[in-house]
């Protein structure tokens, strides 16, 4: 009879520091703030955790005007901070569950302004976690993704550079060194996590050495769509499921390493489950982290 396989959880998978702290701070949140209790916008990209808050009591405003009354939740990634003023105003109660990482982004951004630095955000533009960093900055940064971007503006003498949070190294590296061409002084603030970088890093390792991958997060979250195809590239039977009821046991017929990352929107809870009904399905493999 042919050995169970082995399940192998990525080194890094999951829901980042950032992002867990929020989702407790929301469940704290349906237990002892103010009722109705809603988030600004989705927490986290991912439909079953939005669904599970909801049950938990804590519901979902896009805007302002749609959370009347009660207490707001402020997503990891921030807002401009305007909107957590006109919240107050308003009379609501508000939970800044903004991540201490991106607030570092907000204290670089004014210090650089303060300091009298024309100030430069890599990243991209329109993204809450840009807006809210541009919102911290007194209305005078420009949001730059490649160094194709600068060719329009017009450069000061003295350039401070911020980072979203989410950006890579080589994008960064990219954009000072053509900074440094053309301008006198350039002070960088280097804000990257390195949350992102070190879930790709280890799905890539797992899915190189995997007979199948099974790749857990929502269907519309960027980051988690990003470590299937990561995953994709070096395993050909690579499954990007929702949810653990999704799992076919023939996905797993002779593999001998099943390998199983989670993107940035999935709550640790579910990939254990993942990997328990994996375990069900093959006859009870072992699991390695
Ligand atoms: S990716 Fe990093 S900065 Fe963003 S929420 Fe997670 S821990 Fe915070």
């Amino acid at each position: 009879m042919p050995s169970a396989p082995i399940i192998e959880v990525a080194a890094h998978a999951g829901v980042c520091y950032g992002v867990e702290r929020a989702l407790s701070m929301a469940h704290e949140a349906a237990a002892s703030a103010p009722a109705p209790v809603q988030t600004l916008g989705p927490l986290i990209h991912n439909p079953l955790v939005v669904r599970e808050l909801g049950e938990a009591g804590v519901g979902l405003a896009d805007t302002l005007d749609e959370a009347p009354a009660g207490s707001v939740i402020i997503r990891a990634h921030g807002v401009v901070p305007a909107v957590i003023d006109e919240a107050r105003r308003r009379g609501l109660a508000v939970i800044d569950a903004t991540c201490p990482y991106v607030k570092r982004v907000h204290k670089a951004a004014e210090r650089l302004v303060d300091q009298g630095y024309q100030l430069i955000v890599v990243g991209e533009s329109g993204h809450p976690e840009v807006e809210g960093i541009m919102g911290h900055a007194d209305g005078r940064a420009h949001v730059v993704s490649t160094p194709d971007d600068l060719a329009t503006l017009e450069l000061e003498r003295r350039v401070g550079v911020v980072v979203q949070t989410t950006q890579t190294q080589a994008a960064l590296a990219a954009v000072v060194s053509a900074l440094l061409t053309r301008v006198d002084e350039v002070r960088v603030v280097n804000t990257i996590c390195s949350a992102t970088q070190e879930r790709q890093a280890s799905a890539a390792a797992l899915a190189g050495r995997a007979d199948v991958m099974v790749v857990v997060g929502g269907k519309n979250s960027g980051n988690t769509r990003r470590l299937a195809e990561i995953c994709s590239a070096r395993c050909a039977a690579t499954h990007h499921i929702e949810d653990a009821s999704e799992l076919d046991a023939a996905w797993f017929a002779g593999a001998v390493l099943i390998g199983v990352t989670a993107g940035a929107s999935t709550p640790a809870a579910h990939i254990e489950r993942a990997v328990a009904r994996i375990r069900e399905l093959t006859g009870g493999a072992d699991d390695v982290r």
